[in-house]
């Protein structure tokens, strides 16, 4: 806890003064353009990989960078994307798995949760995705691009993202971060990868 003292008193010291004009606007401007949906693993940082700024990611991370498909009842990823698309009016959306995700490991892998059953409840939305990729074997790379696809699929079933899609308002990407290199891949339609900068 100490650190992270240490850490909001160097951001109200350094960072926030720097940044004034910026935090000034944000204060009453809530207008990002981008909903970004990763997972929630620390290694992932939305903002550092895209070198974003404050008030322009509009950020859910989950266990798995998983995304249900609409249902209904009370549901705080639903509620969340419906804010970002419905109300703040993104114009992207982005899915993004990554490398060695634990979640992705635990199902390729076929590890024993029965001792957590919150994981292996929630784990079951990617039911469709470890469906596609069991052809590729036990490889949690295939199955963290399956998973990002499935993802996007699911997204879709939103109704205010198959609005959005119908009015041609929002584009959905899929990306895999890769941790050991710093690169991000970009998904096209068919699964391909292709790095999204040089
Ligand atoms: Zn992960």
């Amino acid at each position: 806890m100490q650190d992270l003292t240490e850490g909001v008193a160097r951001f109200q010291r350094d960072v926030y003064p720097a940044k004034a004009e910026l935090f000034a606007r944000l204060a009453a401007t809530h207008r990002p353009t981008t909903l970004f949906i990763g997972c929630s693993d620390a290694r992932v940082v939305p903002e550092l990989i895209t070198q974003s700024e404050p008030g322009e990611l509009f950020v859910i991370r989950t266990a798995g960078n998983l995304v249900p498909a609409h249902a209904p009842g009370p549901d705080g990823v639903a509620a969340s994307i419906e804010y970002a698309v419905a109300v703040l009016g993104v114009t992207d959306i982005v899915v993004c798995g990554h490398s060695a995700c634990g979640a992705m490991t635990a199902l390729a892998e076929s590890h024993d949760l029965s001792a957590a059953p919150a994981i292996a409840g929630w784990l079951r939305f990617a039911d469709a995705s470890v469906a596609r990729a069991a052809a590729d074997g036990p490889d949690v790379a295939a199955l963290v691009r399956e998973n990002v696809r499935a993802q996007l699929a699911n997204l879709a079933t939103h109704p205010s993202v198959a609005r959005a899609l119908a009015a041609n308002a929002v584009t959905l990407r899929g990306w895999v971060y890769d941790i050991p290199s710093g690169t991000v891949e970009e998904l096209d339609a068919t699964g391909r990868t292709a790095p999204l900068a040089a």
